[in-house]
């Protein structure tokens, strides 16, 4: 029996024009259903508009009104496969893999690089990647670009122009394409640990400091006096942060006291952070840190802004980032 698959429109390059003042997103799922039928194959498939925006336009409150509108869909569908702007995906797809705990269904976020009316496109090959991937079974939430399906929460744009413009960040990709057709590599497949909840709170008074040498320790404090509670801070190599002349750290045992968070991880793009291995990060440890270790930049802040949804206790909070609730971290 054929499966069914709903797509959702939200905008992006895929879903783009040429107008005035560049490429915009216009074009609706219903001026796509040609090529979305040649890309679906044997499924049923049924479209709805979220938003014509480019990715850039994309803020939380989005990424919530989004995961309402799955939830409130999941049980009619097979799969579903969300048309999204490439920019802000990876934070997209990262925060739905936080909001919808234990979805049943594959939920699969795609995009392009070129407009689905340019006919060098790479539009056609990742709908078709991701209509595929939706009619899987697999539950959980995923990214497909580029014949690859990533998590969602380990994906992250890192190249602006290739086609093959997502990695799986320190973690195996769930599926590629290749000439022997689609293989699902199933340890990496979301194992359900409990019944399905929206769970769509988040606080997005969160700040994210790529970490420099000379960087003032005071503008933590601007941020907190603005009424930001978190940080995730992008440190050096393993997570070193400074305590000689510029006592950073310092300032972090001093807001860690009066209740903020700070989250700290590398800003190397592979590989994570250990903060336990030079003093410059045991330093942060001890003055209250909590470590990222593998986590994407993307699924570093919006769990952030996702647990601060969920409680405001800084045990619970140290907890949660203990824990890898999608496959999002891996904690030694
Ligand atoms: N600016 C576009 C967006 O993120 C880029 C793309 O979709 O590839 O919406």
């Amino acid at each position: 029996m054929s499966k069914k698959v709903l797509i959702i429109n939200t905008g992006g390059t895929l879903a783009s024009v040429a107008k005035e003042h560049g490429l915009t997103p216009g074009l609706t799922t219903e001026s796509m259903l040609k090529e979305l039928h040649i890309v679906a194959g044997e499924a049923q498939l049924t479209t709805q508009e979220f938003s014509a925006l480019d990715s850039a336009n994309i803020f939380p409150e989005d990424w919530a009104r989004l995961a309402q509108m799955i939830s409130r869909e999941r049980g009619c569908f097979d799969g579903i496969v969300v048309i999204h702007g490439t920019d802000t995906l990876a934070y997209t797809s990262s925060m739905l893999s936080f909001m919808l705990q234990n979805i049943d269904i594959p939920v699969v976020i795609t995009g392009s690089q070129l407009s689905i009316s340019n006919p060098v496109a790479d539009a056609m090959e990742n709908l078709r990647c991701a209509i595929f991937m939706a009619q899987s079974g697999c539950p959980g939430v995923f990214v497909a670009f580029n014949r690859k399906v990533m998590l969602g929460c380990r994906a992250s744009k890192v190249r602006s122009l290739s086609f093959d413009a997502f990695d799986s960040i320190n973690c195996e990709n769930v599926a590629e394409i290749s000439s022997i057709g689609m293989k699902i590599n199933e340890r990496m497949v979301p194992k359900k640990k409990g019944v399905f909840r929206l769970q769509d709170r988040y606080c997005a008074n969160v700040a994210v400091l790529k970490l420099f040498p000379g960087m003032h320790r005071e503008v933590l404090k601007m941020y907190a006096e603005r009424g930001y509670r978190a940080f995730y801070i992008e440190a050096f190599g393993l997570g070193g942060m400074p305590f000689v002349r510029h006592d950073f750290i310092g300032e972090i045992r001093s807001m860690t006291e009066q209740g903020m968070t700070f989250l700290v991880g590398t800003q190397c793009r592979f590989e994570g952070s250990s903060l336990e291995v030079y003093e410059t990060g045991r330093r942060a440890l001890e003055a209250g840190a909590i470590q990222a270790y593998d986590m994407t930049s993307e699924a570093a802040v919006t769990k952030l802004m996702w647990v601060l949804g969920q409680t405001e206790d800084p045990a619970q909070i140290r907890e949660y980032f203990g824990l890898s609730l999608c496959g999002e971290v891996t904690v030694p």
